[in-house]
């Protein structure tokens, strides 16, 4: 090890959503690169802004390779996906660094390619010398497969939903990473998988899941030399095989302790399987309450949850503009819609002009677009940096956006499908919220950090991409999988990483 150890960091971070109509390329992704990322990334509420702290505050040499971000879609274009993988690959190659951070989301989709983050990992393992550390930290949503927890000796996820502790996790992997840096030898990771999709509930603070992460925080407490366990809930969106619900246990290499709690935590999420259905409010109680409430300047704020950009739909549904222009007259509201033909449009009927369209709906195979007259407001590249504290101080980029009026909503039409789970998405459109009696976010758990101080948040039961029912989807790779299909003892698939070579051990549970 050298003194000041040096560190290449990057990352490829992206949601995948496998039945989106929509792809994901270069226009939706935001690359930084160089000393552009690192600066970008020390002041940043996110995975790799949590690692570059770390990282620095411990002395280390920060080396940029490239990182890419999207936020949730459809998979990635093959082509730019090789692109990002190669350039990563090429900068460990060419820098010889002593460890690699990688900032991965663990659940993205890549056009032709079933494992994209494996693939990434295995390139850079495969253009270094063996030995070369590497380090990643993935959102709890992620599929974490074989193939990646093989490449990375560091592979741990957040642990909360909505996920305030992005930063922390990607700091515990990166302190994790300069351990092995000096010498320390590579932990195990002991994963569990089982064939469950969990669709809603899904936040950590309550419910189900909140008793099984005091159930983890247990055996944490009496077992020290566990150095991390990752529940992950991955995506019921993407349909990747072998994807399920994954507890991954690291440590020193005591693979009976890790066993033993890695199968009782993927236990007490089977147990509690059918307390994952959804009791969202339905979206009329929402308005009506919202007509009923003394505002204040304090808008009520509406998780879209069938159409949430953040889960990976295409963020262009006009169901709560419909019915709020329709039979809400009373309430004012700002309502986001995906759009780019209509976003041209407008602007090219310039501001202050009325201009009959239709706007929404296009997208989406079963969208129903609103056409009416629109007074143009306000026209940008809807570029802004978020506030959050979810991943506050991050470029996010809407596309060309217009502003459009009628009766009593404002719509801000986008050009691609945006981080409006922060309210610098309107903010930056000349768009305050406080202004409003309802804001739509195209978010379910996310908005909530963000939006704390604008206004209660709730969460709507509209249809759509990222509401998640039984029969909604038809899942190829992803079979058999509970409720999906009838599974009434489910094999648990255990194995081991580190050392030279993963090994696997089919159990079941009894
Ligand atoms: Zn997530």
């Amino acid at each position: 090890m050298t003194a000041r150890p040096r560190i290449l960091v990057g990352g490829l971070f992206h949601e995948g959503h496998s039945f989106s109509n929509l792809t994901t390329g270069w226009a939706n992704l935001t690359v930084t690169r160089g000393a552009e990322l690192a600066a970008v990334a020390l002041n940043a509420g996110s995975i790799l802004g949590g690692a570059v702290r770390a990282l620095t505050k411990a002395g280390a040499e920060i080396v940029g390779a490239v990182s890419a971000a999207a936020p949730p879609g459809g998979p990635i274009v093959g082509d730019v996906f090789r692109a990002l993988r190669d350039e990563v690959a090429d900068a460990a190659r060419a820098t010889r660094p002593d460890g690699v951070f990688l900032e991965l989301h663990g659940a993205t989709a890549i056009e032709g390619l079933d494992d994209g983050e494996g693939d990434l990992l295995r390139a850079v393992r495969t253009a270094m010398p063996p030995g070369v550390p590497i380090a990643t930290a993935l959102d709890l949503h992620a599929h974490p497969t074989p193939a990646m927890l093989s490449a990375a000796d560091v592979c741990i996820a957040c642990k909360e939903n909505p996920h305030s502790d992005y930063a922390d996790a990607g700091a515990k992997a990166a302190r994790m990473l300069l351990s092995l840096v000096a010498g320390r030898p590579r932990p195990v990771t002991t994963a569990v998988w089982m064939p469950l999709i969990l669709g809603h509930r899904l936040e950590t603070a309550g419910g189900p899941l909140a008793e099984v992460h005091a159930q983890r925080r247990s055996i944490e407490a009496r077992t020290p030399d566990i150095l991390d366990i990752s529940i992950y809930n991955t995506t019921a969106y993407l349909d990747a095989a072998g994807a399920g619900q994954c507890v991954t246990v690291t440590t020193a290499g005591n693979i009976d302790t890790a066993s033993a709690a890695a199968t009782e935590l993927a236990a007490a999420l089977w147990d509690r399987r059918d307390a994952f259905e959804g009791t969202l409010t339905p979206l009329d109680d929402a308005l009506s309450q919202a007509a009923s409430a003394s505002r204040e300047g304090r808008p009520l704020v509406l998780g879209d949850h069938g159409d949430r950009v953040l889960a990976g739909t295409p963020g262009d549904s006009t169901l709560i503009l419909r019915t709020v222009l329709t039979d809400w007259p009373q309430l004012r509201a700002a309502i986001p819609v995906t759009d780019p033909d209509a976003a041209r449009a407008a602007a090219a009927s310039g501001i202050g002009s009325v201009v009959r369209l239709s706007v929404g709906g296009r997208l989406s195979t079963d969208g129903r677009p609103v056409e009416a007259d629109w007074r143009v407001v306000r026209h940008g590249n809807g570029r802004f940096v978020q506030q959050g504290p979810f991943h506050a101080g991050l470029p996010a980029n809407l596309g060309e956006t217009v502003v459009l009026e009628t009766g009593n909503v404002t719509a801000i039409v986008t050009s691609l499908p945006g981080c409006t789970q922060d309210p610098e998405a309107f903010v930056s459109n000349g768009v305050d919220p406080s202004d409003y009696d309802i804001v739509v976010s195209k978010s379910g758990y996310h908005f909530r950090l963000s939006f704390a101080g604008v206004g209660p948040c709730m969460v709507v039961d509209t249809p759509g991409l990222s509401n998640y029912r039984p029969g909604l989807f038809g899942y190829r790779h992803r079979r058999p999988c509970y409720p999906e299909d009838r599974i009434d003892t489910p094999p648990l698939t255990v194995m081991h990483f580190g050392g030279q070579a993963a090994t696997a051990a089919p159990q079941r549970v009894s």
